[in-house]
Protein backbone atom coordinates (compact mmCIF):
# COMPACT_ATOMS: atom_id res chain seq x y z
CA UNK A 1 0.00 0.00 0.00
CA UNK A 2 1.08 3.82 -0.28
CA UNK A 3 -0.82 5.62 1.65
CA UNK A 4 0.90 8.98 3.02
CA UNK A 5 0.13 9.21 6.59
CA UNK A 6 -1.33 12.99 6.20
CA UNK A 7 -0.89 16.14 4.00
CA UNK A 8 2.70 17.09 5.15
CA UNK A 9 4.36 13.85 4.15
CA UNK A 10 3.07 15.41 0.60
CA UNK A 11 5.68 18.32 1.05
CA UNK A 12 8.70 18.51 -1.20
CA UNK A 13 10.10 16.32 -3.99
CA UNK A 14 8.75 18.81 -6.49
CA UNK A 15 9.52 18.22 -10.48
CA UNK A 16 12.19 20.10 -12.46
CA UNK A 17 10.45 20.67 -15.65
CA UNK A 18 12.33 21.61 -19.18
CA UNK A 19 11.36 25.28 -20.54
CA UNK A 20 10.84 24.32 -24.33
CA UNK A 21 9.68 27.46 -25.81
CA UNK A 22 10.03 30.41 -23.89
CA UNK A 23 13.83 30.17 -23.29
CA UNK A 24 14.64 29.08 -27.03
CA UNK A 25 16.81 32.41 -27.23
CA UNK A 26 19.72 31.09 -25.09
CA UNK A 27 22.37 28.76 -26.06
CA UNK A 28 21.06 25.82 -23.12
CA UNK A 29 19.33 23.87 -21.38
CA UNK A 30 17.03 26.04 -18.86
CA UNK A 31 14.73 23.61 -16.40
CA UNK A 32 12.05 25.23 -13.48
CA UNK A 33 11.68 23.61 -9.95
CA UNK A 34 8.25 24.22 -9.77
CA UNK A 35 7.07 23.97 -6.06
CA UNK A 36 3.61 24.77 -6.75
CA UNK A 37 3.37 21.07 -6.65
CA UNK A 38 3.30 21.38 -2.73
CA UNK A 39 0.28 20.62 -1.17
CA UNK A 40 -0.29 24.32 -0.03
CA UNK A 41 0.67 25.39 -4.17
CA UNK A 42 4.24 27.00 -2.77
CA UNK A 43 7.49 26.16 -1.72
CA UNK A 44 7.00 27.88 1.59
CA UNK A 45 5.35 24.61 2.86
CA UNK A 46 8.50 23.49 3.40
CA UNK A 47 9.93 25.92 5.57
CA UNK A 48 7.07 26.56 7.41
CA UNK A 49 6.85 22.82 8.51
CA UNK A 50 10.43 23.30 9.08
CA UNK A 51 9.59 26.51 11.76
CA UNK A 52 7.32 24.39 13.60
CA UNK A 53 9.60 21.51 13.76
CA UNK A 54 12.55 23.77 14.99
CA UNK A 55 10.11 25.68 17.50
CA UNK A 56 8.79 22.53 19.37
CA UNK A 57 12.25 20.78 19.23
CA UNK A 58 13.71 24.10 21.30
CA UNK A 59 10.21 23.90 23.35
CA UNK A 60 8.83 27.56 21.71
CA UNK A 61 6.10 25.53 20.46
CA UNK A 62 4.11 23.72 22.83
CA UNK A 63 0.76 21.39 22.33
CA UNK A 64 -2.17 23.74 21.70
CA UNK A 65 -0.17 27.06 21.04
CA UNK A 66 -0.55 29.92 18.93
CA UNK A 67 1.41 30.44 15.80
CA UNK A 68 1.87 33.92 14.85
CA UNK A 69 3.25 35.01 11.74
CA UNK A 70 3.47 38.19 9.21
CA UNK A 71 3.20 36.55 6.17
CA UNK A 72 1.88 37.27 2.88
CA UNK A 73 -0.41 34.27 1.95
CA UNK A 74 2.41 31.38 1.04
CA UNK A 75 3.81 30.93 4.60
CA UNK A 76 0.60 31.04 6.10
CA UNK A 77 -0.54 28.23 3.90
CA UNK A 78 2.43 26.50 4.98
CA UNK A 79 2.00 27.11 8.94
CA UNK A 80 -1.88 26.36 8.54
CA UNK A 81 -1.52 23.00 7.13
CA UNK A 82 1.40 21.93 9.96
CA UNK A 83 -1.17 23.33 12.41
CA UNK A 84 -4.24 21.50 11.37
CA UNK A 85 -2.03 18.33 11.41
CA UNK A 86 -0.50 19.14 14.62
CA UNK A 87 -2.90 20.51 16.60
CA UNK A 88 -2.30 24.53 16.70
CA UNK A 89 -3.71 27.36 16.25
CA UNK A 90 -2.98 30.43 13.91
CA UNK A 91 -3.04 33.87 13.17
CA UNK A 92 -1.75 35.44 10.11
CA UNK A 93 -0.89 39.13 9.91
CA UNK A 94 -0.69 40.50 6.56
CA UNK A 95 -0.89 43.62 4.56
CA UNK A 96 -2.93 45.60 2.03
CA UNK A 97 -0.92 44.91 -0.54
CA UNK A 98 -1.23 41.45 -0.98
CA UNK A 99 -4.40 39.43 -3.06
CA UNK A 100 -7.82 39.18 -0.89
CA UNK A 101 -8.38 35.22 -2.41
CA UNK A 102 -4.71 34.44 -0.65
CA UNK A 103 -6.10 35.98 3.12
CA UNK A 104 -9.64 33.66 2.04
CA UNK A 105 -7.69 30.48 1.45
CA UNK A 106 -5.92 31.32 4.91
CA UNK A 107 -9.06 31.79 6.52
CA UNK A 108 -10.50 28.33 4.70
CA UNK A 109 -7.76 27.01 6.30
CA UNK A 110 -9.06 27.18 10.05
CA UNK A 111 -6.49 30.87 10.47
CA UNK A 112 -7.16 34.64 11.93
CA UNK A 113 -6.22 36.87 8.92
CA UNK A 114 -5.43 40.56 10.21
CA UNK A 115 -4.65 43.06 7.34
CA UNK A 116 -2.33 45.98 7.79
CA UNK A 117 -1.38 49.20 6.07
CA UNK A 118 1.65 48.32 3.70
CA UNK A 119 2.84 52.29 3.77
CA UNK A 120 4.52 52.42 6.95
CA UNK A 121 7.70 51.89 7.69
CA UNK A 122 8.64 48.45 9.79
CA UNK A 123 9.11 50.27 13.02
CA UNK A 124 5.50 51.73 12.61
CA UNK A 125 3.42 50.00 15.64
CA UNK A 126 0.34 49.47 12.55
CA UNK A 127 3.18 47.45 10.23
CA UNK A 128 2.53 43.65 10.24
CA UNK A 129 5.89 43.24 11.87
CA UNK A 130 4.81 44.51 14.53
CA UNK A 131 1.46 43.61 14.88
CA UNK A 132 2.91 40.15 14.74
CA UNK A 133 5.63 40.71 17.00
CA UNK A 134 2.96 42.60 19.86
CA UNK A 135 0.71 39.91 19.45
CA UNK A 136 2.87 37.29 20.66
CA UNK A 137 3.77 39.13 23.66
CA UNK A 138 -0.37 39.61 24.61
CA UNK A 139 -1.38 35.69 23.64
CA UNK A 140 -0.53 33.12 26.17
CA UNK A 141 1.47 29.95 24.51
CA UNK A 142 2.08 31.71 21.22
CA UNK A 143 4.84 32.12 19.43
CA UNK A 144 5.94 34.65 16.58
CA UNK A 145 7.73 32.47 13.69
CA UNK A 146 9.56 34.91 12.23
CA UNK A 147 10.45 33.67 8.60
CA UNK A 148 12.66 36.81 8.15
CA UNK A 149 14.74 36.09 10.87
CA UNK A 150 14.37 32.59 11.48
CA UNK A 151 17.00 30.21 9.96
CA UNK A 152 14.67 27.55 10.09
CA UNK A 153 13.66 29.14 6.70
CA UNK A 154 16.84 29.08 5.12
CA UNK A 155 17.38 25.50 6.52
CA UNK A 156 14.22 24.01 4.77
CA UNK A 157 16.10 25.02 1.62
CA UNK A 158 19.40 23.59 2.21
CA UNK A 159 18.26 20.20 3.42
CA UNK A 160 15.32 19.85 1.01
CA UNK A 161 15.49 22.01 -2.24
CA UNK A 162 19.11 22.11 -2.59
CA UNK A 163 19.36 17.88 -2.14
CA UNK A 164 16.40 17.78 -4.64
CA UNK A 165 17.95 19.94 -7.45
CA UNK A 166 21.55 18.61 -6.97
CA UNK A 167 19.81 14.56 -7.67
CA UNK A 168 17.42 15.84 -10.07
CA UNK A 169 20.41 17.45 -12.32
CA UNK A 170 22.83 14.57 -11.72
CA UNK A 171 24.84 17.73 -10.49
CA UNK A 172 25.25 18.89 -13.97
CA UNK A 173 23.23 22.63 -12.48
CA UNK A 174 25.52 25.50 -13.09
CA UNK A 175 23.22 28.66 -12.86
CA UNK A 176 20.68 28.69 -9.96
CA UNK A 177 18.23 31.38 -10.49
CA UNK A 178 15.77 32.49 -7.59
CA UNK A 179 13.43 35.75 -6.90
CA UNK A 180 14.43 36.92 -3.13
CA UNK A 181 12.19 38.10 -0.26
CA UNK A 182 13.44 36.96 2.74
CA UNK A 183 16.37 35.10 1.79
CA UNK A 184 15.39 31.64 2.90
CA UNK A 185 15.46 29.73 -0.66
CA UNK A 186 17.95 31.18 -2.56
CA UNK A 187 20.74 31.15 0.69
CA UNK A 188 19.59 27.52 1.73
CA UNK A 189 19.52 26.18 -1.43
CA UNK A 190 22.96 27.94 -2.47
CA UNK A 191 24.28 26.77 0.61
CA UNK A 192 24.19 22.96 -0.69
CA UNK A 193 24.88 23.70 -4.39
CA UNK A 194 27.54 24.96 -3.18
CA UNK A 195 29.12 22.91 -1.20
CA UNK A 196 28.84 20.28 -3.81
CA UNK A 197 30.38 22.26 -6.57
CA UNK A 198 31.39 25.62 -5.32
CA UNK A 199 31.71 27.00 -9.12
CA UNK A 200 27.93 27.07 -9.28
CA UNK A 201 26.85 30.97 -10.18
CA UNK A 202 23.80 31.90 -8.06
CA UNK A 203 21.61 34.88 -9.22
CA UNK A 204 19.19 36.64 -7.25
CA UNK A 205 16.20 38.54 -8.52
CA UNK A 206 14.59 41.59 -6.82
CA UNK A 207 11.88 44.10 -7.31
CA UNK A 208 12.20 47.60 -8.29
CA UNK A 209 10.99 49.29 -5.02
CA UNK A 210 13.21 47.23 -2.66
CA UNK A 211 16.90 48.24 -1.28
CA UNK A 212 18.40 44.24 -1.32
CA UNK A 213 20.34 44.91 -4.92
CA UNK A 214 21.81 48.38 -4.05
CA UNK A 215 22.91 46.52 -0.67
CA UNK A 216 24.64 43.61 -2.72
CA UNK A 217 26.06 45.93 -4.81
CA UNK A 218 27.01 48.60 -2.12
CA UNK A 219 26.82 47.10 1.38
CA UNK A 220 24.28 50.82 1.87
CA UNK A 221 21.25 50.11 3.69
CA UNK A 222 19.21 53.27 1.19
CA UNK A 223 15.54 54.04 2.08
CA UNK A 224 15.44 55.68 -0.93
CA UNK A 225 15.85 52.71 -2.86
CA UNK A 226 12.00 51.60 -1.44
CA UNK A 227 8.75 52.64 -2.71
CA UNK A 228 5.65 50.24 -3.14
CA UNK A 229 5.57 47.88 -5.93
CA UNK A 230 3.44 45.90 -7.69
CA UNK A 231 5.15 42.26 -7.97
CA UNK A 232 4.45 39.99 -4.70
CA UNK A 233 6.67 38.00 -2.63
CA UNK A 234 10.07 39.65 -3.26
CA UNK A 235 12.16 42.18 -2.49
CA UNK A 236 12.29 43.55 0.94
CA UNK A 237 12.98 46.93 2.87
CA UNK A 238 15.46 45.40 5.34
CA UNK A 239 17.84 42.72 5.29
CA UNK A 240 16.61 39.85 6.87
CA UNK A 241 18.82 37.48 8.79
CA UNK A 242 18.18 34.83 6.67
CA UNK A 243 20.57 36.40 3.83
CA UNK A 244 24.15 35.50 3.44
CA UNK A 245 25.33 38.02 0.85
CA UNK A 246 28.05 36.08 0.00
CA UNK A 247 26.68 32.96 -1.46
CA UNK A 248 24.84 35.59 -4.45
CA UNK A 249 26.92 36.12 -7.49
CA UNK A 250 24.58 38.44 -9.24
CA UNK A 251 21.56 40.14 -8.52
CA UNK A 252 19.10 41.79 -10.82
CA UNK A 253 15.41 43.98 -10.71
CA UNK A 254 13.00 43.18 -12.72
CA UNK A 255 9.72 45.74 -13.25
CA UNK A 256 6.28 45.00 -12.31
CA UNK A 257 5.33 45.01 -15.76
CA UNK A 258 7.71 42.55 -17.78
CA UNK A 259 7.26 40.53 -14.63
CA UNK A 260 3.84 40.17 -14.91
CA UNK A 261 3.65 39.49 -18.91
CA UNK A 262 6.54 37.01 -18.40
CA UNK A 263 4.33 35.02 -15.72
CA UNK A 264 1.59 35.10 -18.83
CA UNK A 265 3.82 33.80 -21.55
CA UNK A 266 5.03 31.10 -19.18
CA UNK A 267 1.28 29.81 -19.07
CA UNK A 268 0.96 30.06 -22.72
CA UNK A 269 4.01 28.68 -23.64
CA UNK A 270 4.90 25.74 -21.21
CA UNK A 271 1.24 25.62 -19.68
CA UNK A 272 3.43 26.46 -16.22
CA UNK A 273 0.46 28.51 -14.59
CA UNK A 274 2.79 30.09 -12.02
CA UNK A 275 2.44 32.92 -9.57
CA UNK A 276 4.15 36.31 -10.09
CA UNK A 277 7.15 36.16 -8.70
CA UNK A 278 7.83 33.03 -11.30
CA UNK A 279 7.44 35.81 -14.19
CA UNK A 280 10.02 37.93 -12.87
CA UNK A 281 12.34 35.23 -12.02
CA UNK A 282 12.35 34.12 -15.65
CA UNK A 283 12.56 37.78 -16.76
CA UNK A 284 15.34 37.86 -14.70
CA UNK A 285 17.45 35.70 -16.38
CA UNK A 286 16.75 37.42 -19.19
CA UNK A 287 18.27 40.16 -17.93
CA UNK A 288 21.56 38.03 -17.11
CA UNK A 289 21.90 35.66 -19.74
CA UNK A 290 24.75 36.96 -22.50
CA UNK A 291 27.14 34.99 -19.98
CA UNK A 292 25.30 31.80 -20.51
CA UNK A 293 27.14 28.85 -22.52
CA UNK A 294 26.05 26.11 -24.56
CA UNK A 295 26.45 23.51 -22.08
CA UNK A 296 25.13 25.36 -19.45
CA UNK A 297 22.21 23.90 -16.90
CA UNK A 298 20.11 26.62 -15.50
CA UNK A 299 17.63 26.30 -12.62
CA UNK A 300 15.46 28.66 -12.41
CA UNK A 301 12.58 28.48 -9.10
CA UNK A 302 9.07 28.50 -9.24
CA UNK A 303 7.96 29.53 -6.10
CA UNK A 304 3.85 29.58 -6.23
CA UNK A 305 0.56 28.71 -8.27
CA UNK A 306 -1.43 31.16 -10.69
CA UNK A 307 -4.51 30.70 -9.02
CA UNK A 308 -3.30 33.22 -6.57
CA UNK A 309 -3.04 35.83 -9.23
CA UNK A 310 -6.21 35.04 -11.13
CA UNK A 311 -7.86 38.89 -10.09
CA UNK A 312 -4.33 40.54 -10.61
CA UNK A 313 -1.93 39.60 -13.46
CA UNK A 314 -4.31 37.12 -15.37
CA UNK A 315 -6.81 39.64 -15.43
CA UNK A 316 -6.64 41.90 -18.43
CA UNK A 317 -8.09 44.57 -16.80
CA UNK A 318 -6.44 44.94 -14.51
CA UNK A 319 -3.19 44.80 -16.18
CA UNK A 320 -4.37 46.97 -18.57
CA UNK A 321 -4.99 49.78 -15.64
CA UNK A 322 -1.46 50.07 -14.60
CA UNK A 323 -0.33 50.11 -18.39
CA UNK A 324 0.90 46.15 -18.24
CA UNK A 325 -0.99 45.10 -21.68
CA UNK A 326 -2.06 47.44 -24.41
CA UNK A 327 -5.54 48.08 -25.26
CA UNK A 328 -6.40 46.55 -28.51
CA UNK A 329 -9.38 48.21 -30.09
CA UNK A 330 -11.41 46.24 -32.89
CA UNK A 331 -9.56 47.37 -35.93
CA UNK A 332 -6.12 46.30 -34.59
CA UNK A 333 -7.58 42.69 -33.93
CA UNK A 334 -9.42 42.38 -37.16
CA UNK A 335 -5.69 43.83 -39.02
CA UNK A 336 -3.70 41.54 -37.07
CA UNK A 337 -1.35 44.06 -35.25
CA UNK A 338 0.00 42.73 -32.08
N1 LIG B 1 7.90 34.29 -4.52
C1 LIG B 1 6.83 34.08 -3.75
C2 LIG B 1 5.49 33.95 -4.41
C3 LIG B 1 6.95 34.01 -2.35
O1 LIG B 1 5.87 33.80 -1.59
C4 LIG B 1 8.24 34.18 -1.78
C5 LIG B 1 8.36 34.14 -0.29
N2 LIG B 1 8.29 35.41 0.32
C6 LIG B 1 9.34 34.42 -2.62
C7 LIG B 1 9.13 34.45 -4.00
C8 LIG B 1 10.74 34.65 -2.09
O2 LIG B 1 11.24 33.56 -1.34
P1 LIG B 1 12.13 33.80 -0.04
O3 LIG B 1 11.28 34.51 0.97
O4 LIG B 1 12.52 32.45 0.42
O5 LIG B 1 13.30 34.65 -0.42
Amino acid sequence: MDIKNNILETIGNTPLIRLNRITKELPCTVAAKVDYFNPGNSIKDRMAIKMIEVAEAEGKLKPGGTIIEGTSGNTGMGLALGAIVKGYQCIFVTTDKQSKEKADVLKAMGAEVIVCPTNVEPEDPQSYYSVAARLSKEIPNSYHMNQYDNLANRLAHYETTGPEIWKQTDGKITHLVCTAGTGGTITGTAMYLKEQNPGIKVWAVDAYGSLLTKYFNTGEIDMNEVYPYFSEGFGEDFIPRNYDMSIIDAFTQVTDKEGAIMARKLAKEEGLFCGYSAGSCLKGLMQLKDSLKKDDLVVCIFHDHGSRYVAKIYNDQWMMERGFLEVKTFRDIISGRP
